[in-house]
């Protein structure tokens, strides 16, 4: 085949060497380009359905709003190396797919990625673990969004009925699983799979970091970095999660970045008692404020991250939780969500240290970090 590769990333190279071993002539085309036009007769492709040009013993698909890496990670910790972990996870499809013929490939699924409707791509077990909004900036609708995430749907689906979308999904031989919390939904979902692999194994909830990560205790206040929350759902679920695991604590949130087209009148509108109060950040400043009007709540417009952690360290009394659950995207002032998060610790870290040394007689006065050298 001659074949035109759009994009010079991590998974556009992958596609370029596999094509290439297969004997394939391929050129790339890695400049910034927003539409292709393509004429008929051409076949259109995504990385992740080539890559199954490659048989594959058994294939297992996780899709969702929130909870795919958490998911997928516990799967193939689990199942060892009897499985390849590949895709949105950050391994190209394309670069295991040599390893296919006798593993079972647990494969992270992003909408992005069943944009094009997928042909080689046939899972097995498919998992929907939840639907919300976000990404409407790219999929324009609801519905859009949502006709993406269906394209996953394999020969058996494990499919949340606790989610009100995925309850509405019509797929064929759906399994069902639920939950009270996002913990015991991604932990039924991956006992789900394990019963329709027939393994029986015993295993335990994994906190990847970034995810609800406890950072540190200080006094009465513990820090929790939850970077990886890019949309409202994920941040009301950590709060959700907060209200049962720390009850009696009140949660100072600190929110924002880039809004992605989300709407956070839902937020404010669904937010747990224990959020009290809400230190704002980044380019989605004036929407956030807006939002929250109707909200009891207290709100604080922070020109840094720096500035937010120490407010929201300092604020109320009693025992707390200082959260980093932003609700958005990053790439305002961070290069992604793990930068953002690491940023966090170290502030939170150099915070606790300056901290001990509150009882001395002239008030700390905090210097704001450059977050250009972290
Ligand atoms: P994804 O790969 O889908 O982005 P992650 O496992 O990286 O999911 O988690 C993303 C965010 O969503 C984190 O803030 C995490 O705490 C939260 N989260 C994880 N699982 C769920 C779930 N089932 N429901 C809601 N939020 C979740």
């Amino acid at each position: 085949m001659k074949v035109l590769i759009l994009g010079g990333g991590v998974s556009g190279k992958s596609a370029k060497d596999y094509l290439e071993k297969r004997g394939d002539d391929v050129v790339m085309f890695d400049q910034h380009i927003d539409m292709c036009v393509v004429s008929p007769g051409i076949q259109v492709t995504s990385e992740l359905d080539l890559g199954f040009l490659s048989k594959c013993k058994k294939v297992v698909a996780v899709t969702g709003t929130n909870g795919k890496t958490t998911v997928v990670t516990m799967l193939h910790e689990i199942l060892g190396d009897k499985s390849v972990l590949c895709g949105n996870v950050g391994t190209p499809v394309t670069a295991v797919a040599d390893q296919f013929k006798d593993k079972i490939a647990i494969v992270e699924v992003s909408s992005f990625q069943l944009e094009i409707p997928p042909r080689n791509f046939k899972p097995d077990i498919s998992v929907i673990l939840n639907i919300t909004q976000d990404h409407l900036e790219r999929h324009g609708t609801m519905q859009e969004y949502i006709n993406c995430k269906s394209r996953i749907a394999g020969e058996v689906n494990v499919v949340n009925s606790d989610d009100p979308i995925c309850r509405q999904l019509d797929l064929p031989n759906t399994v069902w699983f639920g939950g009270a919390t996002h913990i015991e939904q991604n932990t039924n979902a991956v006992k789900a799979v394990l019963e329709l692999l027939g393994v029986k194994k015993k295993f335990e909830y994994k906190r990847l970091p970034h995810r609800i990560e406890h950072i540190r205790t200080l006094n009465d206040v513990e820090f929790y970095d939850d970077s990886k929350a890019t949309n409202v759902s994920s941040t009301l679920a950590a709060c959700r999660l907060f209200e049962k695991s720390h009850a009696g604590h009140d949660v100072n949130l600190i929110l924002g970045g880039l809004a992605k087209g989300q709407d956070f009148s839902e937020l404010f509108a669904k937010l747990p008692s224990n959020v009290k109060n809400i230190f704002v950040i980044g380019d989605a400043t004036k929407e956030i404020l807006k939002s929250a009007k109707t909200w009891n709540g207290k709100t604080l417009q922070c020109q840094t991250m720096d500035a937010a952690i120490i407010k929201a360290a300092q604020t109320g009394t009693g025992k707390r939780i200082v959260l980093l659950s932003p609700a958005c995207a990053s790439f305002d002032m961070f290069k992604n969500y793990a930068h953002r998060g690491e940023v966090f610790k170290a502030i939170v870290a150099d915070y606790s240290f300056q901290h001990l040394r509150q009882s001395q007689p002239k008030p700390y006065k905090r210097q704001v970090t450059s977050l250009r050298n972290l």
